[in-house]
């Protein structure tokens, strides 16, 4: 068996933000925890995430090049730099090229005085799978989203095509399982809904990486116990050699412990937004808004969002992705006093837990999710794609932690939000009784979360747990 302060876990992360970020998270938990971490990824992606881990950490990265494939654009090496979500089948595609470079890596770290424990890799790179069994090493699968969720999603493909019969607005049931909320066929992601469509690419790509997926040694989740306890022996069902779910999250939170956190920021300067909210006097004031890394969101859905938030006289922070567009005429006089836009990278967690802060219109990233409950912010849910909905009903049905955004399915089967439904949501989420008590939902629930990760919590133990049992394997 190999001493303690030899062991050594590989990381391979899938190349998008939402998936990147916890890992990384990740990296620095095991870190604390006396383990060597190598994060394998491409070079543009090795470059920001270099930034972000302290170098007095033993993490080490290490590049293997991104394929040059047709029909992607040149130096696209993260889902975040791709054109439009067209192009994120053929970014899938191309991400299996790196499994020659992968298996090279792997090979020598196992002839080396530090083998890898386990190799932990996002769910998107499967090929993974067959390379970890060529060479005898564990796979642990990262999906970026709770036990419900992905539970929800497995049982859905089970059951595709009872589910394929209903109507979009019909309730599902999913036997065996316990929902916390009602579940209807809209608020599946549209791949589960494809999944029968042997002919649809996105479906045979994701029944590729789910075969390998469950034909894994474990998996990770980036949540708590607390929250999954009733979901996560059914997930683990779907699983064929008896992998087991180790819930370590919230993730972002590991970091924290030991004072590593207060390392990091110690020579940041405030950013332009927390200067901003700075100014805002009072407490729960402020509407947050982003829709996260991965949605393509229309002009006039952004022009939407901005009359929403004009009429609704409430200060907000606003993150928009796109370069293109720009406010609606007239526009910028009417909220330069009440609201800032921002087109760079924030660091979302930071203004979130500011005390001007007081509700987050959200698109429900899994990430997003977690943030906003553990800084105690209730959230106003835009779900857009992927299992986005799912945890909207989760954090607004199950939780009573937000408000939902009001959309209406117009004729041709789009969600349409209005600017009146924005304005209304933004008003009782930052000022109304329902808001208070989302408020309070969300600050008890981030008490839990962060118990969970604090010595002798559920997140912190099971991290424990999972080390012991790979270092006897
Ligand atoms: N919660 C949960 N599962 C648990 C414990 C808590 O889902 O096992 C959620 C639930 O939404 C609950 C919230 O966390 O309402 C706060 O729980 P609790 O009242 O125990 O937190 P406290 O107020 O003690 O910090
Ligand atoms: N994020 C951030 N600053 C930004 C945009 C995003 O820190 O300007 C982070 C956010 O805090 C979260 C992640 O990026 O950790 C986005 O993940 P999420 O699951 O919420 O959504 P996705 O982008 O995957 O849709």
């Amino acid at each position: 068996m190999p001493s303690p302060t030899a062991s050594h876990v590989v990381i391979f992360p899938f190349m998008a933000q939402g998936h990147t970020l916890p890992l990384l998270d990740l990296s620095k938990a095991l870190s604390l925890q006396q383990i060597k971490v190598t994060i394998i990824t491409t070079p543009s992606n090795a470059k920001s995430i270099a930034k972000c881990v302290p170098n007095h950490l033993d993490i080490h990265l290490h590049e293997i090049p991104f394929p040059t494939v047709d029909g992607l654009p040149k130096g696209c090496e993260n889902t975040s730099q791709l054109p439009s979500l067209e192009f994120l089948l053929p970014f899938l595609h191309a991400t299996k090229q790196l499994q020659k470079p992968f298996e090279e890596v792997l090979e020598t770290m196992i002839k080396s005085n530090t083998p890898p424990l386990c190799v932990i890799s996002d769910f998107f790179l499967g090929f993974t799978l067959a390379s970890c069994q060529a060479l005898g090493v564990p796979r642990l699968v990262f999906h970026g989203m709770s036990a419900l969720s992905m539970a929800i999603i497995k049982s859905s493909w089970v059951n595709a095509s009872q589910i394929n019969s209903l109507s979009m607005l019909d309730p599902v049931d999913l036997p065996g399982m316990k929902l916390p909320f009602t579940l209807t066929k809209a608020d599946l992601p549209a791949e589960t809904l494809n999944s029968s469509n042997h002919d649809d690419p996105m479906s045979q790509f994701i029944g590729e990486v789910g075969w390998a997926d469950v034909n894994s040694w474990g998996i990770i989740i980036n949540s708590f116990e607390e929250l999954e306890k009733d979901h996560i022996s059914f997930f683990e069902s779907f699983y064929m050699n008896g992998a087991k779910a180790w819930c370590l999250g919230p993730l972002f939170l590991c970091d924290k412990i030991e004072g590593l956190e207060r390392s990091i920021n110690q020579n940041q300067n405030p950013s332009m937004s927390t200067q901003w909210l700075d100014e805002q006097s009072t407490p729960d004031s402020v509407i947050y808004v982003s829709f996260g890394t991965q949605a393509d969101v229309s002009d006039s859905r952004l022009d939407e969002v901005a009359f929403g938030l004009e009429e609704s006289g409430v200060p907000f922070v606003w993150v928009v992705r796109s370069k293109a567009w720009s406010l609606p005429g007239g526009m910028e006089e009417k909220i330069k006093d009440r609201g800032l836009i921002v087109s760079e990278w924030v660091d979302q967690r930071q203004i979130l837990s500011h005390r001007a802060i007081g509700g987050f219109l959200s698109h429900c990233g899994w990430n997003s999710v977690l943030e906003s409950v553990v800084a105690g912010v209730p959230i106003l849910a835009w779900p857009m794609i992927a299992e986005q909905s799912l945890n909207a009903k989760l954090i607004v049905d199950g939780l009573g932690a937000g408000l939902s955004v009001k959309r209406v399915q117009n004729q041709g089967s789009e969600i349409l939000v209005s600017r009146q439904a924005i304005s209304e949501g933004v008003k009782e989420l930052i000022g109304g009784q329902k808001g208070r008590s989302a408020r309070e939902r969300a600050e008890a629930l981030g008490r839990v979360a962060r118990r969970a990760v604090q010595k002798d919590g559920s997140s912190h133990d099971t991290l424990s747990k999972l080390i012991d049992h790979l270092r006897a394997y």
